[in-house]
């Protein structure tokens, strides 16, 4: 109908539950849609955790050795496996979290699948030893280059959200760069982790080169706190402010993929029909649960009205059920206390003057954890829906009359994760574009450069810190080391001791030679340099 214009990696996997009322500690993968238990597992301890890293501290070196061609033949080996099984692993993703199988296929495979592609293309070019051409005169006989080294033994913590996406392009990066990896994946999705070391593991990854650690968020601190080299963290702000702090204790470098409210600014030369689509697809894919998702939308006021009711028309056109269904649009959310914070931020913002166009309600006839894509309008900076991160299937929009005033409104939040500008003139979106708070604007789209593997993915202010995807990706799994070999071994240098006043006067004409704006000035600087290199006198 048309709107408007236009394991722990060692876990017990035959261990299987007849109720889900298990033991508190125990791991649980319940597929949202049914509630039905998928399988329940024993946490990892700290002690499990502990001996995880000490087997990939000693693994590691191997690893390393082989040397970056054969991890690359390794990785395209895992490639070939991955697709051969996408389907299943599609299907153990949807079960676990819900979301539409094409979703899991797109977003979660495919994605995959090219950042292993790109890891194959770049690793051997990126890991090369790199020369550093230097213009300092006075140090003319060195010779340096950049050595990228693997930090050792990366932790990596991940979300529920993108359950296998994520932690496998964080993965693939260390593991081609060197390192050994020990992933704590969420506590709501053990089985997609799984999924990704089996495929792993089949394709020639040393099993205590990638280890899995089952557990929630006591595995997670026993991880950041063992004898890891480096973290990779992607998960809430909340978390993510614990992590820093207890890494800040030790020195513990890591990266911060941390939480979003991403702005979308529909100026008014927008063409509406496709801002709307991509309004509701930015807002509503993966039930809103991406860090990515479109969850503050501003419009010009002169499309504000046709643009909400067009929003709120499509919205209800979106068919909500089963992610298996393959005519499911939206599934649901991941469980029932995620979708009591979307409710609450939705009865804020009506309490304070929002009208809901769409949506609005939970949709119980199909479980607990459905809840109606919603649309809302006239909602105001004053609500929480515009200020926290909703993490659910809720597009709340504004007007504005100005771009000024759009872009103060996009940087008026304490995150900047991404941001979208949806106009008809490419150098005014770019200009806009340049002025947000955002580590990705995307011009007339939203989300989909998750996909690209060449592009950097990252936040400012709480959003995090560091980057993931790409060359700045491969970036974090390495320490730069400088190599400075003296070309002139044998002979003492002229800046060692043997210091006096003839050496100072020396060293004076030295700066001048290579740094007096008047050319007199540089020829007596030069002058007076003769014989510094006449190394008499040195200790
Ligand atoms: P979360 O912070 O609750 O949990 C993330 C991970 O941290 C889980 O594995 C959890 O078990 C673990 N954890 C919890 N407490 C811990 C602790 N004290 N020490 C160590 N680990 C601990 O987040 P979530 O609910 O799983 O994921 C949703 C959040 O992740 C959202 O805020 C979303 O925006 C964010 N996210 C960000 C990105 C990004 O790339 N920036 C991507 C996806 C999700």
């Amino acid at each position: 109908m048309p709107c408007g214009a236009g394991a722990f990696a060692r876990v017990n996997l035959q261990m299987m539950a007849t109720d889900v009322q298990v033991a508190v500690r125990k791991v649980v993968s319940v597929n949202p849609a049914t509630g039905k238990l998928l399988r329940q597992f024993e946490p990892a301890t700290e002690a499990d955790v502990r001996a995880a890293v000490a087997r990939a501290r000693t693994a590691q070196p191997g690893w390393n050795d082989a040397g970056v061609r054969r991890r690359i033949a390794v990785l395209r080996s895992f490639q070939g496996l991955l697709h051969q099984n996408k389907s299943e692993v599609a299907r153990v993703i949807t079960s676990e979290v819900g979301k539409p199988l094409v979703e899991a296929l797109l977003t979660e495979v495919l994605v995959v699948l090219d950042a292993t592609r790109f890891c194959i293309e770049t690793a051997y070019s990126f890991l090369r030893d790199q020369p550093v051409p230097h213009g300092n005169l006075a140090m003319k006989t060195k010779s340096g280059r950049i050595l990228r080294q693997p930090y050792g033994v990366v932790g990596i913590i991940s979300p529920w959200n993108y359950p296998f996406s994520i932690p496998a392009t964080e993965t693939l990066a260390a593991l081609v760069t060197g390192n050994a990896v020990v992933l704590k994946p969420s506590e709501f999705t053990s089985l997609a982790a799984l999924e990704l070391a089996r495929l792993l593991w089949m394709a020639g990854v040393p099993e205590d080169v990638f280890q899995v650690v089952v557990g929630d968020g006591i595995a997670g601190s026993a991880l950041l706190n063992s004898e890891i080299d480096k973290l990779i963290f992607t998960g809430s702000v909340a978390t993510g402010k614990r992590i820093a702090q207890a890494a800040a204790a030790r020195i513990l470098p890591v990266v911060l993929e941390l939480g979003g409210k991403d702005p979308m600014l529909v100026l008014d030369d927008a063409n509406v029909e496709v801002a709307s689509s991509g309004a509701v697809w930015g807002a509503f894919m993966n039930a809103g649960e991406a860090c990515l998702s479109i969850e503050r939308c501003y419009v010009h006021r002169s499309l504000y009205q046709q643009f909400v009711e067009t929003c709120a028309c499509k919205a209800k056109q979106l068919k909500v059920g089963n992610g298996m269904d393959s005519e499911t649009d939206v599934g649901p959310m991941i469980h029932e206390r995620q979708l009591r914070i979307v409710e609450s931020q939705v009865k804020d913002a009506v309490s304070r003057g929002a009208r809901v166009l769409s949506g609005g309600a939970r949709l119980e006839k199909l479980g607990p954890n459905f809840y109606a894509p919603t649309v809302l309008a006239d909602v105001t900076h004053d609500m929480q829906i515009m200020r926290e991160e909703t993490f659910g299937p809720v597009l709340p929009v504004m007007p504005f009359d100005s771009d000024e005033q759009a872009v103060t409104l996009a940087n008026d939040s304490d995150y900047g994760l991404g941001a979208s500008v949806w106009t008809r003139d490419r150098a005014r979106g770019e200009a806009l574009a340049k002025r947000i708070q955002a580590g990705t604007v995307m011009i007339n789209d939203a989300v989909s450069c998750f996909g690209i593997s060449e592009a950097l993915h990252g936040g400012v202010k709480a959003s995090g810190l560091g980057r993931s995807h790409g060359h700045f990706g491969l970036e974090e799994m390495v320490r730069v080391k400088y190599l400075d070999v003296d070309l002139l071994g044998g002979v003492k240098k002229s800046w060692w001791y043997g210091y006096g006043e003839k050496f100072k006067r020396q060293m004076e004409g030295l700066v001048d030679m290579m740094f007096a704006r008047k050319w007199t000035e540089r020829l007596r600087g030069t002058l007076l340099t003769v014989g510094t290199f006449r190394l008499k006198g040195k200790l």
